[in-house]
């Protein structure tokens, strides 16, 4: 795939030609041979997307002028006064349309939209048109299609040119136009789905502000009336109208159980404003120092006290009582307990993902619903419950299952470097400014 910069004097084009993806998409041939309905194959549509943007990875670019890419089309094509002259026949797609009837509309041969097809291959766009979407046909001298436009917002057009030997091929032509950035603000009176909707957002964006906290907060269950979100987005705008694509840059949460924050960095991780990375990092073991390990973690043990076979769910460190037992991640305090078996113990959710349980404990340090964090002293290991000796009893549970702490694919936080961190820094300090936080 190719991409071509082309300055213009006011918005930025790119071309995007695809090479083709042929292969990842023989099976949906059959839809060319079947009048083609608007708006029933969105899911195609999403597949196209997927497909471009896997492909995206292989592009390299190359600074040209208009008027060198211009002569290169004239030159290559059969390209004649097309961006002089009227489309033959244009038309706002809506609900039914299909691309045969607009072919036989325009004028133009069901043999020619087959070729056109075949160029659409590449991108799978014809047949995802949706209503609102405008379609363009340009004729040559001789009355053939030269050219066919589909406009699919203001910053894209996907665009059909006729070559020499009669085929076509198919580029996307990408205005980048202006980024703007905007912040939304809002308080929370019933749920924060309902807070950030009327306040502007998108349902999108709010999926993309849920994940970039999912590790810190939870909106469902950790929002209270009266906390308060400010949101600051970057908004596309090609001649002053929004084209609809957005970005999140921060997130900042002030809650009535501590603040939030995200920012994109730009290496296009988020991290909080004292520059953690937001996917949080676990450590091993929940002790400073190494210890004895008196039994491992094993689905099928024989129990030492009863005899059956039963699984140990977590690994044990023969540790003496009264040793500092630290949260492996950061998270929230879910369980503050006692067990006729288990002891005194605490279970710690890190995310929806991972969760933690440290057991037979003598002192609990935090209280259920406390944030802590990774390293963070949370109780003195003892000997409650059922035992046979002083010792720390960690389990870590990964989807809801448990899973070897020692083995398990943990997540581990890539930090930023001294300078990354000076200049993640002062863009906090911007983005706050921006936000009205400063
Ligand atoms: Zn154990």
């Amino acid at each position: 795939m190719v991409v071509r910069d082309l300055t213009l004097s006011k918005s930025r084009l790119t071309l995007v030609k695809f090479s083709s993806v042929k292969s990842h998409i023989q099976s949906l041939i059959y839809i060319y041979k079947r009048p083609f309905l608007i708006g029933s194959v969105l899911i195609l549509g999403a597949l196209f997307w997927g497909i471009t943007s896997t492909h995206s990875s292989l592009n390299h670019r190359i600074e040209l002028k208009l008027g060198t890419y211009l002569a290169k089309i004239a030159a290559t094509t059969e390209f004649r006064n097309v961006f002089l002259s009227e489309p033959k026949f244009k038309h706002t797609v809506v609900k039914g349309d299909t691309l045969s009837k607009l072919f036989i509309e325009a004028g133009l041969p069901q043999s020619t939209m087959y070729k056109v097809l075949e160029a659409d291959l590449d991108v799978l766009v014809l047949d995802s048109l949706l209503p609102d979407n405008i379609i363009e046909f340009w004729v040559n001298d001789e009355g053939g299609l030269q050219k066919l436009v589909v406009f699919y917002n203001a910053a894209k057009q996907i665009v059909f040119t006729r070559i020499l030997d009669g085929s076509f091929q198919v580029e996307i032509v990408k205005h980048e136009g202006v980024w703007q950035h905007r912040t939304v603000s809002g308080e929370i009176t019933d749920s924060f789905y309902q807070s950030a909707i009327s306040n502007g957002l998108t349902d999108q964006q709010v999926l993309n502000i849920t994940n970039v906290l999912e590790n810190k907060f939870n909106f469902s269950r950790d929002i209270r009336s009266g906390d308060k979100f400010k949101v600051l987005l970057d908004d596309q705008y090609i001649d002053g109208d929004a084209t609809g694509e957005s970005k999140i840059l921060a997130v900042y949460v002030l809650s009535i159980n501590g603040t939030y924050s995200a920012f994109q960095f730009s290496d296009g991780n988020f991290y909080d404003e004292n520059g953690h990375n937001l996917y949080a990092e676990f450590q091993r073991i929940p002790l400073n120092h190494k210890a004895r390990m008196s039994s491992k973690f094993n689905p099928h043990r024989k129990h030492p006290i009863t005899g059956r076979i039963t699984s140990h769910n977590g690994t044990d460190f023969a540790v003496p009582v009264g040793t500092k037992v630290l949260a492996t991640s950061d998270g929230r305090v879910e369980q503050v307990t006692k067990h006729p078996y288990a002891g005194n113990y605490i279970v710690i959710e890190h995310s929806e993902k991972y969760q933690t349980r440290y057991l037979h404990l003598s002192k609990s340090l935090v209280k259920k619903g406390q944030k802590v964090s990774k390293g963070q002293i949370i109780a003195l290991s003892g000997n409650t419950g059922r035992t046979t000796g002083p010792h720390l009893h960690y389990e870590l549970h990964v989807n809801g299952s448990p899973v070897n702490p020692l083995t398990a694919k943990i997540p581990s936080g890539v930090s930023l470097t001294r300078r990354q961190f000076i200049n993640f820094l002062s863009l906090v300090k911007r983005r706050k400014i921006m936000m009205d936080l400063s």
